[in-house]
């Protein structure tokens, strides 16, 4: 039966991240293991980020969750990538489909690629294919596990280690929060980590193949996503644009 879940008060919260933050990411992902335990699952975007944090989090729980959203839309590269992910870590991935009838109806509506349409249409299609799906996989969680890490710009600035996540109601965490991007990449070469071939042609942030292209050198990680889209500010999908509560 599963436990109810505790919410960590802000005075543990801030006593918890203080000393999360002098440690590693392996660090957190021990205290998020010894306390959730199986009531925690690592959301998984398959990109660079969340390959080294699954490594660390396999190396600790070799029965660790992994989920992710499948929206359908994802490039072939990262269904591939499920496949090596799955072989090397022996995991049987949690995949979370869009509702079939909302898609169908849909693209019924505004068409299959309606998301070049207009930030209104792209919102409509990340919230059936994404936001949905997410609150469905988090409902039954305590706590899950996001690859976000501070320098990546935006809201993710003032990420804490450890957060309420009011929006799904259970707790958050970034163990990734101040590393750099070097630090990911130099993680996962030196312990051969199976990773997206498309980081390699140029795609720092991968999401869905219609919304996703490659960035110049020099421009900003996340330019390759919904590039035809003017608000630097706007290149969330919703899945992570909801404030934390900071009890
Ligand atoms: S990233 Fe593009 S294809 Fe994927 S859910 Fe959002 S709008 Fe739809």
């Amino acid at each position: 039966m599963a436990l109810a879940l505790q919410r960590i008060s802000r005075a543990e919260l801030k006593t918890i991240n203080a000393r999360l933050e002098a440690g590693t990411p392996q660090d957190t992902l021990n205290w998020v293991d010894e306390t959730f335990g199986s009531e925690a699952a690592q959301m998984s975007s398959f990109g660079l980020e969340d390959q080294a944090l699954y490594h660390m989090y396999w190396t600790i729980n070799p029965n660790a969750r992994l989920m992710t959203l499948d929206t359908l839309r994802l490039p072939t590269e990262t269904y591939s990538l499920f496949d090596q992910t799955k072989l090397r870590y022996g995991v049987e991935v949690e995949f979370f489909y869009p509702d079939m009838s909302a898609v169908t109806d849909m693209v019924k509506e505004r068409g299959n690629n309606l998301f070049y349409r207009g930030v209104e249409n792209r919102k409509l299609c990340c919230g059936i294919r994404k936001v949905e799906p997410l609150g469905r996989a988090l409902s039954g969680l305590h706590a899950w596990i996001t690859g976000l890490r501070r320098d990546q710009g935006m809201d993710r600035g003032s990420i804490d280690i450890v957060e309420w996540d009011e929006a799904h109601g259970n707790h958050k965490v970034n163990p990734l929060a101040n590393w750099s991007f070097e630090q990911v990449r130099d993680f996962v070469d030196a312990n051969e980590i199976p990773y997206n071939e498309l980081h390699d042609q140029g795609y720092p942030s991968l999401g869905c193949a219609p919304c996703t292209r490659a960035v110049e050198p020099g421009e900003d990680i996340r330019a390759g996503r919904w590039w035809w889209e003017s608000d630097p500010n706007a290149k969330e999908c919703g899945i992570h644009t909801v404030a934390p509560a900071k009890r």
